[in-house]
């Protein structure tokens, strides 16, 4: 039996394990924390095969420099002289380039949906992941919001999704309860949510039955390399060897990558949320989405309760959260749902907030390295990683048990800013 040791337990290093040992190899997963400190759980669930747009777009630069300096805002560079900081800004603003976009619909779109099949066809019936195939709403307050939204409507409908352009009274009817600012809404039909708590849970527990191996406190601080291939890899208590390597070690897999050598720009992007007890007087949203202007997702999560998230804070994953952020996401809230008014004070106790690993263009960096025979590497999926979790995990295995992929992965090349 081979084995092989995962340096990160979040879900992509959760969802790797699983498919490698149901393929029959001994798996261990390593995490620097308890398997709960990371981005995984309080993120808003959404299985997206709508998300074909990359995140390096020309318009989130434009607009990011606009917002920078505004704390309530949902983009924000914390401005300082970091070498990984400079390199990553660099290759982001050279990808934000319109024919990128495009290039990317395809392979995005693919993987997208190939994490969805997993999720509903293999996933949804060995776990209870609190799955549902509902759609998404990205609802837009202005003629502007609408203008771009049909753009990327058509951009949808040319990669053949179900995504349709609907004005305020459709969406009225899609959600009767709840009182909407708004003029109209891309719905995503296409799209699923699920509850990310609830997935992880019922992830890890699952893995036990697999015999995988999951050591809690075991941080990765150096990887020994003979002949061309890692050797082992070096925790405080022991040292860990096996045949193959996964780097699945989210926003923390920068330092790691460059103690290797790999040229593979990654920063962290951290996002905050807030879960509430669904009122019915006051909250019966039936559907997730995004409030286009207040770049905001709302979701409904573990059957009674919704949450709230947002926010894109480029800055060090050991700098002090800025709670004052979660503002601007209740201020949106309200904006677009004027019967919905939570005070700050009523959920400053109950913010999450985690690190998206957020690569040189935003896509994600998954494959083999040319420099080493025995390590995949499956991070960098910014705001996209439960979504495309299942499909992570599947084309890890099919990596390493050296099997045709199931798609395209090309786009996602580990070294393509080398
Ligand atoms: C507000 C918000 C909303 C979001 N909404 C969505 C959404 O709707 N849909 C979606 O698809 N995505 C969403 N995301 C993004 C998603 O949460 C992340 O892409 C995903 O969780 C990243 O998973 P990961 O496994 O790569 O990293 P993580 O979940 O962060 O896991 C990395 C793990 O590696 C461990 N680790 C790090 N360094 C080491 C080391 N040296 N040794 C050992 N262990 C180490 C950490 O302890 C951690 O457990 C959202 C994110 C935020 C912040």
């Amino acid at each position: 039996m081979s084995k092989v040791v995962i340096i990160g337990g979040g879900i992509c290093g959760l969802s790797s394990a699983r498919y490698l040992a149901k393929a029959g190899w001994e798996v261990i997963v390593l995490d620097k924390n308890d398997f709960t400190d990371n981005c995984s759980y309080g993120n808003a669930g959404f299985v997206c095969p709508s998300h074909y747009v990359q995140l390096a777009t020309p318009g989130i630069v434009k607009q990011g420099i606009k917002w920078m300096l505004n704390s309530r805002s949902p983009f924000y560079i914390q401005p300082r002289l970091n070498k990984s900081l400079v390199n990553w800004g660099i290759s982001f603003m050279k990808s934000a380039k319109k024919e990128n976009v495009e290039r990317h619909g395809i392979p995005l779109r693919d993987i997208g949906l190939l994490s969805q099949y997993e999720y509903e066809n293999v996933w949804q019936k060995e776990m209870n992941i609190a799955y549902e195939h509902k759609g998404m709403l990205e609802i837009f307050q202005t003629e502007k919001g609408k203008e771009e939204s049909a753009h990327v409507v058509a951009f949808g409908q040319r990669l053949g999704l179900d995504v349709e352009l609907i004005g305020l009274d459709e969406l009225t009817q899609l959600e009767p309860n709840t009182k909407i600012n708004a003029i109209g809404a891309i719905n995503y039909k296409c799209d699923g949510h699920l509850s990310p708590g609830k997935l992880m849970e019922e992830l890890k527990s699952d893995l036990l039955k697999y015999k995988v191996k999951l050591v809690p406190h075991a941080k990765v601080t150096d990887v020994i390399i003979k002949n061309g291939s890692i050797d082992y890899v070096v925790t405080d208590s022991e040292n860990f060897y096996a045949d193959a390597f996964v780097l699945a070690s989210g926003s923390w897999s920068g330092k790691l990558a460059s103690n290797l050598g790999l040229k593979m720009p990654l920063v962290g992007g951290r996002g905050y949320s807030v879960t509430l007890p669904i009122d019915k007087k006051q909250l019966d949203i039936l559907h997730p989405g995004i409030l286009v202007e207040g770049r905001c997702a709302f979701t409904p999560v573990e059957g009674d309760k919704i949450r709230f998230g947002g926010t894109m804070e480029i800055t060090q994953t050991d700098a002090l959260p800025r709670y004052g952020r979660v503002e601007g996401i209740l201020k949106a809230v309200h904006d677009f749902f004027p019967e919905i008014d939570i005070s700050f004070e009523s959920v400053k106790e109950k913010i999450w907030y985690g690190f998206r690993p957020v690569s040189g263009d935003g896509m994600p960096y998954i494959g083999k390295t040319k420099a080493y025979r025995n390590l995949v590497v499956a991070t960098g999926h910014a705001q996209l990683g439960i979504s495309l979790g299942a499909a992570t995990g599947l084309l890890v295995k099919e990596l390493l048990e050296s099997e045709k992929t199931s798609v395209d992965i090309s786009a996602f090349a580990v070294e393509r800013f080398s």
